[in-house]
């Protein structure tokens, strides 16, 4: 039994999704004519209560168009340094809008307003890139998939508003957050200009993201995804499984947060263990006792048993739960943690 837990993304559709799948509408999208497209886009949009969504092949690349749309080359964005959109997509906020990350150094991955405002160039000083744009992440990935306080993300709304920025939600485990702080997608809705979230991590999709916003963002946004060669054509069957996702597999993050939860309580018990993240959500970040230990040997040691976690650098391991994360080998690997 192979255990797989360095990402949320290796999950394979289930028989159901796949059912789901191949009996799904299809027609060009390109043309916004398969029907499976536009029914999961309506459907998300409505989620959020926003004008319209668009989907996209990649959490990266929805969150690169709402960056393009929200800016002009030479501006620059605020973001927590731990931020997705400044680590690990690849440069793509210089190379695919010109623009700059001013970065925020926060906890876990999260800001405050205060600052925010400190971060904000001033408009009339025109030596400085000109602030357009704020980005947030929730939950925060590097940061543990911790969860914003919604209250401090309306303060950072209340700036926004004050200083004419664009608010973007870089939403690829929004699902999570939603789930361990029974929120709704409405009330972000409300906050942010546009939300980005994924359908291929904790909801188990093979493929997908999709981008919400106003109509006339979203009209922007399209042309942006073309330019970006993320026009896709019978995307329907890939649509349907977010459609089915969403309806059928969502509510179950819970027991990914269980799971996590539990294996974090097996990691405080051992010796070689430093620290373990406080664990809200389906990550687990922690860190090797490395004079008892190097994390080379404990990710080994695990490879051994058939349990595959990855290093994250400065000492850092994680480990993340999922869908295809089974009892059998929760239990497993519990009993396992205990003995190697
Ligand atoms: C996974 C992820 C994305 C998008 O990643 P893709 O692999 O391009 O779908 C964006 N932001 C965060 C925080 C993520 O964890």
């Amino acid at each position: 039994m192979e255990i797989n837990l360095i990402s949320d993304t290796v999950t394979k559709p289930t028989p159901k999704m796949l059912a789901a799948m191949l009996a799904a509408p299809v027609g060009d999208d390109v043309f916004k004519a398969d029907p499976s497209v536009n029914a999961l886009e309506a459907k998300v949009a409505d989620m959020f209560d926003k004008e319209a969504a668009l989907y996209f092949p990649s959490g990266t690349m929805a969150n690169q168009t709402a960056i393009k749309l929200h800016t002009n080359p030479g501006d620059q964005l605020i973001c927590d340094r731990y931020a997705h959109v400044y680590n690990y997509e690849g440069g793509g906020v210089s190379f695919n809008s010109g623009v700059s990350c001013k970065l925020v150094t926060g906890h876990r991955g999260m800001m405050t307003a205060e600052q925010v405002v400190e971060a904000i160039n001033p408009p009339d000083f025109y030596h400085s890139p000109l602030t357009s744009l704020v980005c947030i992440e929730n939950t925060t990935n590097k940061g543990g998939g911790a969860c914003w306080d919604f209250e401090d993300l309306k303060h950072i709304k209340t700036v926004c508003d004050q200083h004419g920025l664009a608010y973007h939600l870089d939403g690829a485990r929004l699902w999570n957050a939603l789930v361990a702080k029974n929120e709704t997608p409405i009330q972000y809705g409300a906050l942010f200009d546009t939300i980005s979230v994924c359908l291929s991590k904790g909801l188990g999709c093979p493929v997908g993201s999709v981008l919400v916003g106003s109509q006339a963002d979203m009209d922007k946004a399209l042309r942006i995804r073309k330019v970006l060669g993320g026009g896709m054509r019978q995307a329907g069957f890939l649509a349907a499984a977010g459609i089915y996702a969403l309806d059928n597999q969502l509510e179950r993050l819970s027991e990914d947060h269980k799971k996590a939860k539990e294996i974090g309580a097996v990691l405080e018990t051992l010796s070689y263990i430093k620290k373990v993240e406080p664990i809200e959500t389906n990550i687990i970040i922690f860190e090797i006792d490395e004079n008892e230990l190097s994390s080379e040997n404990f990710i080994a040691k695990l490879k051994q048993n058939n349990v595959h976690i990855i290093g994250m650098g400065q000492g850092k391991l994680r480990i993340v739960t999922h869908l295809d994360y089974t009892d059998t080998m929760h239990q497993s690997f519990l009993n396992m943690l205990k003995t190697i």
